[in-house]
């Protein structure tokens, strides 16, 4: 079987490190390391106004952002397909066709849209109730990923879920319509086990762009060591041993810090494991670890940042790039659809069966 990789990010403010570590630093691997027929990164704008409908200029100014932060980190244009969700019109239709193999409980039963209701407060009061856009995003997630029989997703642990209900949809809609159209798929999760869900500066258990607790790929030097200050830490005195449980500065360090990272700043240990081990014997002071954490950051950062930059000073070439790439996709996508219309059956007017049939049985 042909692998066809599919991701794809919300165009909600700008990428973070959890982005990086939970699924951009895996696309970059296999952008250059596996074998693959094609490379879709979707820039989800539709998914993004299921709870933004009243500030579309937020998503609209979003996109470009989104895109710059793609080139940043290493994504390619030569190798993969760039398109905006909502300009590819098969999407909207299969998502259609989609709802009526999913109930309504099932798809409230899903455990990231239920924590993400309760995160922006719907249901609290019937002015606040939830969408049906969003609580179906799942759904529509569904036909971003058949329409381009996409078999691998490289993805954070949130996005598990949404996996599982596109495989539920797969598996009913090829069973009911007796073919296999539709293409089953699997996660792609960073091996680093912490990159899955990466918390927020805040301590919340997701760093979110919509929780405002980022440290984005954009931040300047200055805003990055602000924010590592700015890190809730344990109060106690020096000699106290250090305790890692629940420790904000350690999970970034067990997702950023490698060997050489020791090198260079912070010789006095071989790695984090030796470092842990000081920390929670005490005489380690939290200020010298957010220095190393900041040293750390700014080191992963920096390429990011002046990729960024440089990309931005070409940016007719990113929208050519995403205009191309969206007519590209919207090609896939509605081959995807005449097939699942064809095995549903309403596809009326493509050939002359269904003129055939009508007058047969008339005539
Ligand atoms: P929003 O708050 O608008 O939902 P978000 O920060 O959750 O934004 P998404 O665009 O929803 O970002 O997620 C894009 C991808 O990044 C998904 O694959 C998701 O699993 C991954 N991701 C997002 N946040 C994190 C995180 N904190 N740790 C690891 N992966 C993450
Ligand atoms: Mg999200």
């Amino acid at each position: 079987m042909k692998n066809i990789i599919l991701t794809g990010d919300r165009p909600t403010g700008n990428l973070h490190v959890g982005h990086y570590v939970g699924s951009l630093r895996t696309r970059v691997e296999m952008q250059n390391n596996s074998n693959y027929d094609k490379f879709i990164v979707l820039i989800a704008d539709a998914q993004a106004l299921t709870d933004n409908s009243g500030n579309p200029q937020k998503v609209r100014d979003n996109v470009m952002e989104v895109m710059l932060d793609y080139i940043a980190v290493g994504l390619d244009p030569k190798k993969v397909i760039f398109a905006i969700q909502s300009e590819i019109t098969a999407l909207p239709e299969l998502t259609a066709y989609y709802m009526n193999l999913v109930t309504l409980p099932r798809v409230l039963r899903n455990p990231t849209v239920k924590s993400e209701v309760k995160m922006r407060g719907y249901g609290k009061s019937e002015e606040c109730g939830i969408p049906v856009g969003f609580a179906n995003y799942p759904i529509s997630q569904a036909a971003d990923i058949t329409a381009f029989k996409a078999n691998l997703i490289p993805v954070g642990e949130d996005q598990e879920p949404m996996l599982e209900q596109t495989r539920e949809i797969v598996k009913s809609f090829n069973r009911i319509y007796g073919k296999e159209v539709l293409v089953s798929c699997k996660s792609c999760l960073p091996e680093n086990e912490i990159c899955n869900r990466l918390p927020g500066l805040d301590g919340n258990a997701k760093m979110s762009k919509s929780l405002n607790n980022c440290i984005y790929l954009s931040d300047s030097p200055e805003i990055i060591k602000k924010k590592v200050n700015s890190i809730a830490t344990f109060p106690r005195a020096l000699e106290e041993p250090g305790i890692l449980e629940n420790n904000i500065l350690f999970t970034y360090l067990e997702a950023f810090a490698n060997d050489e990272h020791f090198v260079k700043y912070y010789p006095e240990f071989k790695n984090l494991d030796e470092l842990k081990k000081a920390y929670q014997q005490g005489g380690l002071g939290d200020g010298r670890i957010k220095k190393f954490l900041n040293d750390v950051l700014q080191d992963v950062l920096l390429p990011i940042r002046t990729k960024r930059e440089e990309a931005a000073k070409n940016i007719k070439y990113l929208l050519d790039v995403l205009k191309e790439g969206t007519k590209e996709a919207n090609a896939i996508a509605n081959q995807t659809l005449a097939e699942v219309k064809e095995a549903m059956g309403i596809n009326y007017f493509v050939d002359n069966k269904f003129e055939e049939e009508v007058l047969k049985k008339y005539n």
